[in-house]
């Protein structure tokens, strides 16, 4: 690794010693290193495919079967997908007591797989591991619906309504959660360190959480390949993968404890 790089990470080593209440946001750029499958928009699993995962009305569609069965191969591949060393090392954050909360537009749930506890993710674009009904929005593990999919059930319906069941994303056009725009923006205020991982933040509210962080005095670590729109506002910008870059972070925090 470059001189120059190994200073920034010294840097950002310094940054997270100081933090006690650091906010983690992460964007594609940390899924696509794991094993994800790609779509078309992106090479990370991102809140694009939302549209593949509306239900059509199956009663009575002669190609159902075979549609929910492509569904469920779907379901498998999200359930397999394993977290990346940028997910191990965000968790680390956890372990040691500093990490606030993991912001996220990424919908595969990996941050929790990786030992991220519940509470502490927040997901802005929705969640791939629920199913939600479209009518009475009773929430549903997706893994129960994939096996029984998986089992030659032929319909995804809510059994408490018989609604339709549509993956709890948010879909292109539909207006970001309020409830958890509302938790990121409070939680991006009330942190001492702000890391910006692999999202360049093209979206709004998104976009916003960094920018409530400075307002309110914390410091910005970005570490994306190419480049994000608050460049200038950093303390420290390493232009590198988060999976490479995350896990030397970390490694130099723990030396650092350990003398
Ligand atoms: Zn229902």
């Amino acid at each position: 690794m470059e001189k120059e790089v190994e200073e920034l990470i010294e840097k950002a080593v310094t940054l997270v010693l100081d933090a006690q209440k650091i906010v983690v946001f992460t964007g594609t750029g940390v899924s696509t290193e794991s094993s994800m499958p790609r779509t078309k928009r992106s090479s990370g699993l991102s809140t694009a495919t939302s549209n593949e995962f509306v239900f059509p009305t199956f009663v009575g569609n002669p190609t159902v079967r075979r549609r929910s069965w492509q569904t469920w191969n779907m379901f498998r591949m999200i359930e397999m997908a394993q977290p990346s060393q940028a997910h191990y090392a965000i968790a680390e954050l956890g372990t040691m007591g500093k990490l606030d909360c993991v912001i996220t537009q990424n919908v595969d749930g990996l941050h929790q797989k990786a030992g991220v506890s519940e509470d502490k993710v927040i997901e802005l674009h929705g969640s791939l591991r629920w199913l939600k009904c479209v009518n009475c929005n009773r929430r549903y593990p997706m893994i129960e619906v994939a096996n029984s999919l998986g089992e030659g059930e032929d319909e995804s319906i809510c059994s408490e309504c018989g609604g339709l069941l549509k993956s709890a994303t948010v879909s292109f056009g539909e207006p970001p959660p309020a409830k958890e725009t509302g938790e990121a923006e409070q939680h991006s205020r009330n942190c001492d360190l702000f890391m910006l991982l692999g999202s360049s933040l093209m979206v709004y509210p998104a976009a916003n959480m960094p920018i409530y962080a400075i307002e309110s005095g914390a410091k910005l670590v970005i570490i994306n390949l190419g480049t994000a729109s608050l460049d200038q506002e950093a303390s420290v910008l390493i232009n590198g993968t988060v999976g490479e870059v995350m896990p030397k972070i970390i490694e130099g925090v723990k030396s650092r404890l350990a003398q």
